[in-house]
């Protein structure tokens, strides 16, 4: 089962994505997690990302579909895994169905996570990132049992960069310029499944449980 998770900044994305590989045993490939890690480590994809990622723009569409295209096809995807921020382009998007074809699968489906514009801006400015294994935490709606440590592995907590308000407006101006078309072109293939993200992380989760279940039917 491979599946998109799609949803303007701070829907929900990550954290549903980890509560979903792990029920249905799927890799869960973060491109916003990979560049992130290659700006850390100054690797030529870092450098090449980093203004863009800073400013809230998209990076290149050919740097981002490189990476996947050579994620996907590493072995351990052969029984599924879990897109969350990727694609977020229509080119992306068409870019990944030739992916996905060369490698004899396919999307099944979409989950697009819907959350209000209030709720975005305070969702990511309370936003807390592990240093280490990339696990996030909200000071208002998921604090840490330690404060700034992270409960799985003891790490100091970050705020991200591109937290900070002015660069979510952008990320947000962003998202319904070029990443919301994905939800028309999704809908025209029949693969997409909306999921009100309003509600408490574990009621959401319960509602994608149910639209999965619905779609294995
Ligand atoms: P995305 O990956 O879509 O940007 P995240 O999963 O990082 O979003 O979530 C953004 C922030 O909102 C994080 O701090 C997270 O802990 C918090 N969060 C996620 N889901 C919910 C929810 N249903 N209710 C309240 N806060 C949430
Ligand atoms: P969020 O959790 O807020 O949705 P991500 O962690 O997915 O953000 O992405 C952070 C940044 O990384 C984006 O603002 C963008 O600069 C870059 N990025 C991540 N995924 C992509 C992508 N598929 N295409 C272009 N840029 C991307
Ligand atoms: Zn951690």
């Amino acid at each position: 089962m491979n599946i998109i998770l799609l949803g303007p900044p701070g829907a929900g994305k990550g954290t549903q994505a980890k509560n979903i590989s792990a029920r249905y045993n799927l890799v869960h490939i973060s491109t916003g997690d990979i560049l992130r890690c290659a700006v850390v480590n100054k690797t030529a994809l870092g450098v090449r990302a980093k203004s863009y990622m800073e400013a809230g723009e998209l990076v290149p569409d050919d740097v981002v579909v490189d990476l996947v295209r050579e994620r996907v096809a590493d072995l351990d995807c052969k029984s599924g895994f879990l897109l969350d921020g990727f694609p977020r382009t229509v080119a992306q998007a068409v870019e990944l169905d030739a992916i996905l074809k060369a490698n004899e699968t396919e999307v099944d489906f979409v989950l697009n996570i819907e959350v209000s514009q209030d709720e975005i801006v305070k969702r990511l400015t309370s936003r807390r990132v592990c240093g280490d294994c990339n696990r996030t935490y909200n000071l208002l709606f998921e604090p840490p049992r330690d404060e700034d440590k992270c409960n799985e592995c003891g790490t100091a907590l970050y705020r991200r960069d591109d937290d900070s308000e002015e660069t979510i407006l952008n990320r947000m101006k962003v998202y319904y310029q070029q990443t919301a078309p994905l939800i028309a072109y999704y809908q025209r293939s029949g693969k997409l499944k909306n999921i009100d993200g309003g509600h408490a992380i574990d009621e959401v989760f319960a509602d994608i449980e149910e639209a999965v279940c619905a779609c294995q039917n």
